[in-house]
């Protein structure tokens, strides 16, 4: 029960000058307001900084209890959040004789990745990092890799789908800051027609979108072009 100790609330305000005597009262007694809109809060932190030389208000209208009780079952029943941060990540095995599909594009090597769809490892950590953000299960639980419809699917359909769920939601993507890592080939002459692409699924504009390309430093199997992984940052906003 710390949490119902946590703040103070204040009388809610029936006119303007009660308003500015709440206002007034917790400038003096240096606190921080927390919410206006029906009651004012006032963190109990600053209090404990001043030594408990406090005289603690007289809570009239409002009791504190109720009110952090009401707060913990707002907490409870997930709160809608102006932003949602999410982070995919995703490895595959490269294999010689495969295609090596990224951000949708096909890339000309001498082998591609082993996977039940088309191994593109971008897309997929895109979709998860969409779907983290959402709070949603994973790619791997949404598209199991022993469902037969998704036998060599284009991860397109993934995305979409993640797209999809994303406005369904109440979001928009905010921005997508991408990291691919692979040793060979080298990805640059690749880079732009990558993000156009990713862009044209996402239905965003270029300028949030930021994709990366590093080798590594050829270190263990990324860096022995025995695989390629790939992670994805994304920011939702609220619609
Ligand atoms: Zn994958």
């Amino acid at each position: 029960m710390a949490a119902a100790f946590s703040a103070l609330v204040l009388p809610k305000w029936t006119d303007d000058s009660s308003l500015k005597s709440a206002i007034s009262w917790v400038h003096n007694h240096q606190l921080r307001p927390i919410n206006f809109s029906t009651h004012i809060c006032v963190s109990r932190a600053p209090i404990l900084r001043r030594g408990n030389q406090f005289k603690r208000p007289v809570c009239q209208s409002a009791n504190p209890a109720v009110e952090i009780k009401k707060q913990s079952a707002v907490a409870k029943s997930a709160p809608v959040l102006p932003f949602r941060v999410g982070h995919g990540f995703d490895l595959h095995r490269l294999e010689p004789g495969l295609p090596l599909i990224i951000g949708g594009i096909d890339i000309p090597h001498d082998r591609g990745c082993d996977a039940h769809s088309d191994g593109d490892v971008l897309l997929h950590c895109v979709v998860d990092a969409i779907l983290g953000a959402l709070g949603l299960p994973d790619i791997g639980q949404l598209f199991p890799d022993n469902d037969p419809k998704w036998r060599g699917a284009a991860s397109s359909v993934f995305l979409k789908e993640a797209v999809r769920l994303m406005h369904e939601a109440g979001y928009e993507l905010g921005n997508l800051d991408a990291t691919l890592i692979l040793q060979r080939p080298k990805l640059s002459p690749h880079k732009e027609a990558i993000r156009t692409n990713l862009c044209e699924l996402l239905g965003s504009d270029p300028s949030v979108i930021n994709l990366k390309a590093k080798t590594h430093e050829k270190v263990d199997s990324l860096g022995e072009n025995r695989s390629i992984a790939a992670h994805t940052i994304v920011l939702l906003m609220k619609k």
